[in-house]
Parts: C-alpha cells; structure tokens; sequence
C-alpha cells in the first residue's frame, strides 16, 4: 500500500487524538480536532461507537503508525526486530520508532513536525557523524552527532523559529543540542518513560502475536 496522501487533519479525527502532523497549526485553535472530536465521515457529532477487543488493538497499532508516518510492512518489521531482542517487545518497538533519523530531527526542533521534518533529510539537509543521511529512516545510535550540513545554515529562516520555540523543557533526557552550533547528540538510546506518546504499545503487541 502507498504512503497516504490525502488530508492529514482526518487522520487525527479517525484516532480520536492529536497526531500533531502540521506543526503550528496543532497547538492553536485552528486544529481540526478541536472544531470536529468525531470520525471523519460523520455528518454530526455523536458517541464513538463501543469498539471490540481486536478493534482497539487495530485501532492502537494505526494510532502510532500515523504518529510516525510509517507504512504498514516497515511497522510489521520493527515489531519482529523488537520481538527477536531481550527486553520488553513494547518498549523496545517504540524505541526503533524513536531511532528513526526524521523523529529526532523533530524531537531535537529543527522542524515544526515530523513530515517536515522527513522532507528536510529527504532534501540531504542532515548529516549523522559529518555524513550526509537522507534516509528518513535510518536508526541513530548512542554517541551519534546530528547537525545541519553546512550549505544547508540557508535554511536558517525556518529551522531557526523552530528550534527557538523548542524549549529545553520539551526536549527529551536522551538527546541533547547546541542551539548555536546547530547541531544534536544522542545522549542514551530512549526508555519507555522519555517517550510522551498517547500508545498503548501492549494492545500492539497483542494484535502481531496473534
Ligand atoms: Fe491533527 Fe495537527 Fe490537524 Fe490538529 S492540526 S487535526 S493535531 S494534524
């Protein structure tokens, strides 16, 4: 299945939840979610409907799915990398979610949302250790150094206003990152607990063990 196009906003709507998939737009009174709290398609407000068991499971799975914007294979493939390692599958799951270049280009504030901030390594603006890395999805590891390249400090007019607007408060225990030298560093792989995500990652873990 292709990567989904269409609009965002709906996303949020059908999981009931702020996916925070456009930036700003999230935090202020224009969000969707804050006009319309039911499922797209409904003409009018109403209860959500009683769900089942493997219902909430599915519903939990596509929840952190669109949070990352992952297709379906690779999150399947995260899961068996998850499951193969010692440790709780749940946590382990969400810490490949959280490895993920784009997410940590997005935690460390160099742009407003994670979208942004896949185009932005799509567009060869990051490096990993003074390499360029263009892969969205590639896995940083602890000690990793994450910076603008330096022909991309053009960029300065948007990723500045964004990373002024990260607050240190906001910024998670395992990253790290110098404001002036424009550039992050992966303190500690991320633990369950750093991770501030609506998931219940155990309802995931039951609907791939089934
Ligand atoms: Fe979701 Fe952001 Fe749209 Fe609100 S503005 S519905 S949080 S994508």
């Amino acid at each position: 299945m292709g990567a989904y196009r269409g609009p965002v906003c709906r996303l949020c709507r059908r999981e009931g939840v702020k996916l925070l998939l456009k930036g700003d737009k999230c935090s202020s009174d224009k969000c969707a979610l804050e006009k319309r709290q039911y499922p797209p398609g409904e003409k009018k407000k109403r209860m959500r409907r009683k769900v089942s068991g493997y219902g909430l499971q599915l519903r939990e799975k596509q929840k952190a799915r669109r949070i990352y914007g992952i297709r379906e294979r690779q999150f399947h493939r995260y899961y068996e990398h998850a499951a193969k390692r010692k440790g709780v599958t749940g946590d382990l799951l969400l810490q490949y979610l959280e490895r993920r270049l784009d997410n940590v280009v997005y935690r460390l504030g160099f742009a407003p949302s994670r979208p942004a901030a896949r185009q932005l390594v799509r567009h060869r603006h990051f490096q990993v250790n003074n390499r360029i890395v263009d892969i969205p999805s590639y896995l940083v590891e602890k000690g990793d150094d994450i910076s603008l390249k330096t022909r991309s400090k053009g960029l300065n007019a948007i990723i500045k206003p964004c990373l002024e607007k990260k607050s240190e408060k906001g910024m998670p225990a395992w990253l790290s990152l110098d404001r002036k030298g424009m550039k992050g560093l992966i303190v500690e792989m991320p633990k369950r607990e750093e991770i501030p995500l609506p998931i219940k990652e155990e309802l995931i873990i039951e609907l791939y063990s089934k």
